[in-house]
């Protein structure tokens, strides 16, 4: 770790917006202590973004973001109300029962909310203990940045620390706290929850103070307008969000509502898993018997959420109708996206008809087959030199990964072709403009499971060293090339379940 700073104090919080609009909305909650706190990450990157120094995160943060001490001078710690529909149910109010805000940082990059996520119990944690294990906050840390390194929405991660404290799930384990930020982690559980309690003063106030924070260009517009316009942004973020998800294979494990942002950004990172072989319906979640948040199943579930926030909107509006309406921009906002960035993953930059055909058929290619979707991608990325191409036969390192490899000369054979249709200047950079697209790098469930054996003996070293890759998922990083290998036999059996 770098040199202490211990004259740089750590920066001054103001409270975030629920906790202004008073007890209704979050409860002043104490973190409670843990004992033997010792630092598992500083992500510094990310404080250098907040305008922190890690020294002085070292220095002054160890207690503070253990939950063992405020933060100096900042206001009190918060937790925040909120209910959801889970695997398709109404669940009531469910969170949040671990998460506690510390408050608002402002930086000339914006505001940043920051949160411990298992800080203790709160008056929301039901019968929960308040507590988060350390193998699933390393999945957290990990995968808040690796997304982020991937350039796709998401909340971060600035910290993890880990303690002695035991807790019990299906062993006893040990607990840790995620330090996350994000501008806001307004969820589309904080709506239904005032919603479906018979609150509409309550949700009315908070719809205001959410357009006027985070919304601000509906602010002149009449109600009707504002929840029409609101609902219409978050369809088409959420939209884009699950469309770049699916294009990068990865599953989020569980879409119930209270995971949903807002602001269109991965939040909530549990049995998540960035797919190994293509396999479209694969279930990553094991508590998912009827697999209703399957990887293909993610861009339908994520539109019946945005129904269900609509729902919960329709008591601040006259016409229901037209806020109905207003959410059908959904399957359009999704496929723009969706083909948008598989084009730019093949490298395809002036659209020609049958563009989307020949991606759907290398999708379908995959699947067939099995393919390892990070593997082929960046296997046909190195292959795609117009210059160096044969029509008539795809090279050995990318027909290695196929079985039908009949199916896959023919396919390569429209492929060539269609290179050969840019132009010379967009065939010189062919290659590079797909590297860029096509990650050599993500967070395997078997990578993560390694770096949590590693750090379940005291040794964060691999936890670090993957952060440090993922920062960087496009860049090659020779000395951990067998990171980017196909994922080991035991990797198919691993099983992450919603405990966390
Ligand atoms: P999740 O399925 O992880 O999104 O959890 C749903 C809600 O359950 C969260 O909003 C948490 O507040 C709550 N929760 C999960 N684990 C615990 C816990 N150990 N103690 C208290 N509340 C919890
Ligand atoms: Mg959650």
């Amino acid at each position: 770790m770098s040199k202490l700073d211990l004259d740089t104090p750590l920066p001054t919080l103001s409270p975030i917006g629920l906790a202004r609009l008073g007890a209704t909305f979050a409860t002043e909650t104490p973190a409670t202590p843990m004992a033997g706190l010792h630092w598992g990450a500083i992500n510094h990157a990310f404080a250098d973004e907040l305008g922190m120094t890690v020294g002085a995160i070292e220095a002054h943060g160890l207690t503070v973001l253990g939950g063992n001490a405020p933060w100096p001078g900042g206001p009190p710690s918060v937790a925040t109300v909120y209910s959801g529909h889970q695997f398709g149910v109404w669940a009531g109010q469910l969170g949040d029962g671990r998460a506690l805000f510390l408050g608002k940082l402002q930086t000339q990059r914006g505001d940043w909310e920051l949160q411990l996520k298992g800080a203790g119990p709160t008056p929301y944690s039901r019968m929960g203990d308040g507590r988060a294990v350390l193998r699933s906050s390393i999945r957290e840390y990990l995968c808040s940045e690796a997304m982020h390194g991937l350039g796709i929405p998401t909340s971060r991660a600035l910290a993890l620390v880990a303690a002695h404290t035991p807790v019990r799930r299906e062993t006893i384990e040990t607990a840790a706290i995620v330090t996350r930020a994000a501008p806001t982690f307004l969820r589309f559980g904080h709506f239904e929850h005032f919603a479906h309690h018979g609150k509409p003063e309550a949700l009315r106030t908070l719809f205001d103070a959410t357009v006027e924070a985070y919304f601000p260009d509906l602010k002149d517009l009449s109600i009707n307008e504002q929840v029409n316009a609101f609902a219409a942004r978050v369809a088409s973020d959420t939209a884009a969000l699950i469309a770049q998800w699916q294009c990068v294979g990865f599953c989020h494990g569980v879409m119930n509502t209270d995971n949903m942002s807002v602001i269109g950004l991965t939040i909530d990172y549990g049995p998540y898993q960035f797919l190994d072989a293509f396999v479209p319906d694969h279930i990553c979640n094991h508590s998912d018997h009827n697999g209703r948040y399957a990887y293909n199943q993610q861009p339908q579930v994520g539109y019946w959420n945005v129904h269900a926030l609509a729902q919960a909107l329709a008591g601040l509006t006259t016409d229901v109708e037209a806020l109905a309406a207003s959410i059908q921009c959904y399957p359009d906002a999704f496929t723009t996206t969706y083909t948008q960035v598989m084009r730019d993953k093949m490298g395809l930059v002036v659209p020609l008809e049958g563009d989307g055909a020949l991606i759907n058929d290398w999708q379908d290619l995959l699947a067939k087959d099995g393919v390892d979707y990070t593997i082929a991608w960046r296997t046909l990325s190195h292959a795609a030199d117009p210059t160096m191409m044969d029509p008539t036969q795809p090279p050995e390192t990318l027909a290695r990964w196929f079985i039908d490899r009949a199916a896959l000369g023919a396919w390569w054979q429209r492929f060539t072709e269609r290179l050969q249709r840019q132009t010379p200047a967009e065939q010189a950079t062919q290659v590079a403009r797909m590297l860029a697209r096509n990650p050599k790098y993500v967070l395997r469930n078997h990578l993560a499971q390694d770096a949590i054996r590693q750090a379940t003996d005291g040794n964060f070293t691999m936890v670090n060293q993957l952060k440090a890759v993922l920062d960087q998922p496009f860049a090659e990083h020779p000395a951990y090339d067998h990171w980017a290998g196909m994922p080991p036999d035991w990797a198919k059996t691993l099983q992450i379940s919603c405990s966390s």
